[in-house]
């Protein structure tokens, strides 16, 4: 048997179709669905034009009705949801406080899980960073329904500003948070942090409010921050400005500084 065609999800041998890693609606640039991939270590990023799937990890059926659903929920919160939660300003911040009334935290948080798993299952040369280790098994029995495993994959969310440039590019990076391994997501205007495991971690005074950011199911803060906007375009757009010097085309033209 090919072990190209049984499904990652439900190991049965089935006809694979072309799954994103990210889904597609997450590409707010549909026509160019560019993708980039950055190294962690070196910084370096890479632009993958063709939008990130794989065509060897999922079936039709576990990719639209098991994963679609988070996919779904996810879309559905971070496009439109969110919105109607606006609670106040703090200086340049805008609060937005969700409960279980307003989303299914558990296909919010599954969503991003399902994000993660499906890059680390994935042999694409985009991903090689992402690798869920010891976790990875443990993220597919969160997705099958079959665990919780509560202190594993804490997120938390900001939100950028609506209608910059930088909310078009999509990333999925290692990071470190609190020295616990941690992956970030960046994409359709919203940077969100994993931690792999948040067993015993306790949040500091200054980043307190970080406790009370992690999605869980009795209510949760986004924090829409156009500081951090800033402090990550500068740094995207350094990036951006060495690709357009080395002649390629990046997702949006720098501002070279004369
Ligand atoms: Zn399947």
């Amino acid at each position: 048997m090919n072990s190209k065609n049984i499904c990652k999800f439900c190991r049965q041998q089935k006809k694979l179709i072309r799954a994103h890693i990210i889904p597609r609606h997450f590409y707010l640039d549909y026509k160019d669905e560019q993708y980039v991939s950055v190294n962690s270590l070196s910084g370096k990023f890479k632009i993958q034009q063709s939008g990130a799937y794989d065509k060897n990890v999922l079936c039709l059926d576990c990719d639209s009705k098991i994963l679609g659903q988070f996919d779904k929920e996810g879309y559905r919160v971070l496009f439109d949801e969110i919105k109607k939660h606006k609670l106040n300003k703090i200086g340049n911040d805008i609060i937005y406080y969700l409960t279980s009334k307003d989303c299914n935290f558990e296909y919010l948080r599954n969503f991003f899980i399902s994000i993660l798993w499906r890059a680390s299952i994935s042999f694409l040369p985009d991903f090689k960073d992402i690798n869920l280790g010891e976790y990875q098994q443990k993220a597919l029995e969160i997705l099958q329904g079959k665990k919780s495993y509560d202190n594993l994959f804490k997120i938390f969310i900001f939100k950028y500003p609506e209608g910059k440039d930088f909310n078009k590019l999509i990333f999925l990076s290692k990071a470190k948070f609190y020295n616990r391994k941690a992956y970030v997501i960046n994409m359709a205007g919203y940077f969100i942090t994993i931690i792999l495991n948040g067993k015993n971690l306790i949040f500091n005074n200054k980043l307190h409010y970080i406790s009370e950011m992690i999605i869980n199911d009795k209510g949760f803060y986004i924090i829409e921050s156009n500081r951090l906007y800033l402090q990550h375009y500068h740094f995207a757009n350094k990036k951006m400005q060495e690709m357009w010097m080395k002649g390629y085309k990046p997702p949006f033209a720098p501002k070279i500084k004369n």
